[in-house]
This record gives C-alpha cells, structure tokens and sequence, in this order.
C-alpha cells in the first residue's frame, strides 16, 4: 500500500566519527533537574522533584558545530529563553530499567537547547494546563551531532555552558543534576517503554534568560561539543 500523503521525513542526527545518522523517535525532557534553576523559577527543589514533558522529535534542528546557524525568533511570544541542557540518546529498548544496568541503554550524548516561550509556559503553569505552547513549538530543541558513549568520559562531571553574545550567562555542571543519566532512564522507563531512538534532554542548570532576535546563542557541554545559533 502506497501513502495517500508523502510521509514526513524521519529526524536524524549525525553521530561523530562516522558518515551514520542516529535516528529519533521520541524526545523526553526533564524540568528542574538542577537545584539551582528550581530556585530561580520559583520552585522548592526539596519539594518539588524533577519531572518529564515532551518535545516532538521535529522541533529538533541539528546544529553543525563549525556553522552558525539561523533559528526563526518563534511568533506569539516576547520572552523566549534559552535553556542549555545534556541530551542522552538511547540505544536499546527497555522497561522497568533498574538502575544500575541503566548506563547500558545509553549510546550516546548530545548538547541541546531547550527553547522556551516563557510567557507562555508562566500562563499555562498558572491555568494548571500542559506546556505545549510554551516548549513544543517548531525549531525549539536547537542539537549537536551525537557523541558514541564509549568516546566520553565520566558524563556525571562535565561542564556545561552558555554564551549570549560572548557573554556567560549559564555555566554548570552535570553533577548537579538531581536526576542522574541513570536515576532518570529508571524512572522513565517505570512509565513509558523506552526505545532505540528515543533522547532524554536532561535539565538546564540556573542562568536562563531572554534572547532577542539577532542573539547568537552558543551551547557546550565538555567533552561533547559545541554549537552556535542565529536568532533571526
Ligand atoms: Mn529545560
């Protein structure tokens, strides 16, 4: 049977050091993992444990990390933040994944960003709605190329960072994290069955803020890689 409609492309990302692409299903985020970002929202971390939402796998755009590139300011927002997080791609499938066999459903890092409508997002937090406006929106999860797990180092101690203009406006570390790599495929997968393809953006440590169309937005995370984009 033929499609009726040309089916949508499926979204992609290269993988480092080889000419293969690391196909995406689905793509979990985490909010306030890091205690710190908690605070400045508002938020009690001691109360209030870390929690998941979804991007769609399209709102990814990969970054190449020797290009700037031009990201479209998104429409019906006049506070997009920006939000720079560690993105773990996973390889294999699983439930109930304990969590010290979780490392072995890891295949590899990513850096991402979290672009977030933030006038949005506070609307829909205080009509007790769910946050698609405020994080699903197209072009809103800006990615690296994807790093092998076996080609990093201890992924619980890198730095994480990002430069507006050249300026640092977020620098932390991935042991902060309240949720570990481990602690969050765990628990996810108590929830969902994870799968082959599937990315966990992992939190954003404090710093967030507003950018502006015209911003040049610059995410890294040790050991992982780089990349810059235009805010046009
Ligand atoms: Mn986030």
């Amino acid at each position: 049977m033929s499609f009726v409609i040309t089916p949508p492309d499926r979204t992609a990302l290269p993988v480092a050091g080889t000419n293969k692409l690391f196909p995406v299903r689905r793509v979990y985020c985490i909010g306030r993992n890091y205690a710190a970002h908690a605070i400045e929202m508002g938020h009690d971390p001691n109360r209030e444990p870390p929690f998941f939402f979804c991007k769609p796998a399209d709102a990814l755009r990969h970054i190449d990390s020797n290009k700037l590139t031009a990201i479209p300011y998104p429409p019906k927002t006049s506070n997009l933040h920006y939000e720079v997080e560690m993105v773990v791609a996973i390889g294999k499938g699983g439930v109930n994944i304990p969590e010290n066999e979780a490392m072995e459903y890891v295949y590899g890092y990513a850096v991402g960003l979290d672009l977030t409508r933030r006038d949005r997002q506070q609307e829909m937090k205080d009509l007790a709605r769910p946050w698609e406006l405020g994080k699903a929106f197209d072009a809103s999860a800006p990615i690296s190329t994807v790093v092998t797990a076996d080609s990093v180092g201890a992924i619980n101690n890198f730095r994480i960072t990002l430069e507006q203009n050249g300026e640092l406006k977020q620098s932390g570390n991935t042991n902060q994290m309240i949720w570990s790599v481990s602690g969050a495929i765990s628990y996810l997968s108590e929830y969902f069955r994870l799968e082959a393809g599937d990315l966990i953006f992992t939190g954003t440590p404090d710093g967030v803020g507003p950018a502006v169309a015209g911003d040049i937005l610059k995410a890294s995370l040790q050991d992982v890689g780089s990349f810059s984009i235009k805010l046009i």
